[in-house]
């Protein structure tokens, strides 16, 4: 068990007479494959992770399995539309043959400051866990496979708003388009799932015996929680001219002025003196 399971990726393809892939930098396993992942397949407590059927993932703590999950799926839909919109801009641009900037850009750069520091806070979380790397046989067997009765779990906000329906060929409930839940086949038993102790919602004073996931369920939809109501904290005033990373001080020949320039600015601003 180890938090610091990292993984290679590489950021650009080469194409000479043969294609390259360079760049490579090593990133933190887990959520990594919770977010590049085309498929992510889970037991009943989210305690064991399949990405993409063939890497296998132990973590140590349901809960905390659980809450990266959540977030992983919530930054995914985030992710995916701001891209989508920063695309269709594109085209849209491309189409009119328009070279100026059509007004607002697609993306406002609140919300792409708000997804990154988002995404570093994701990258960064501690949970224990085991990778490793399933054999054939176990690829093989690793679904339950459709079942005949399917009673979908009431665990409503388990992972945020994504209703649960049965997925058709795994077994288990397809809750994103990558992201089944419950579908693999386990050899633990099948009632510590279903044990229900007592607990009381430190937040609405509720008490009643609950199983671990529909705790996580209640804490997720409880009308008492203190909200971390994402529409606040971005709403909160940005610290101004917040430096990315790639800026550079830029002296402009042409205009004689001096910036603070991403290399993406720089040929932005070039372009102005054409
Ligand atoms: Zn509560
Ligand atoms: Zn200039």
């Amino acid at each position: 068990m180890s938090c610091k399971h990292q993984l290679l990726a590489f950021v650009s393809l080469l194409e000479t007479n043969k294609p390259y892939l360079v760049n490579c930098v090593r990133i933190p396993a887990l959520q990594s494959l919770l977010l590049f992942s085309r498929s992510i397949d889970t037991n009943g407590d989210c305690s064991r992770l399949v990405a993409d059927g063939w890497l296998e993932l132990q973590l140590a703590d349901s809960e905390s399995a659980v809450r990266l999950l959540a977030t992983s799926l919530r930054l995914r839909v985030h992710w995916e539309s701001a891209l989508d919109r920063q695309l269709a801009r594109q085209a849209q641009r491309r189409k009119l043959e328009q070279e100026e900037d059509m007004g607002s850009p697609a993306v406002s750069p609140q919300e792409v400051a708000a997804l990154s520091r988002e995404l570093l806070q994701f990258m960064v979380a501690k949970v224990p866990y085991r990778l490793r790397r399933l054999t054939g046989l176990e690829a093989q067997n690793l679904y339950v496979g459709p079942q005949t009765i399917t009673t979908a779990p009431s665990l409503p906000g388990l992972f945020g708003n994504s209703t649960l329906s049965p997925h058709p060929t795994k077994g288990g409930y397809a809750v994103s388009d990558y992201l089944t839940y419950n579908c693999l086949t386990s050899d633990t038993d099948l009632y510590s799932d279903c044990l229900r102790s007592f607990w009381t919602c430190p937040h609405c004073g509720l008490h009643m015996p609950f199983t671990p996931l529909e705790r996580i369920a209640h804490e997720n939809t409880c009308p008492e929680a203190p909200g971390d109501d994402p529409g606040s904290e971005e709403a909160a005033p940005a610290p101004p001219q917040k430096t990315s990373a790639l800026q550079r001080p830029y002296h402009c020949q042409v205009c004689g002025q001096d910036f603070h320039f991403t290399p993406t600015e720089v040929l932005r601003h070039r372009r102005q003196h054409v």
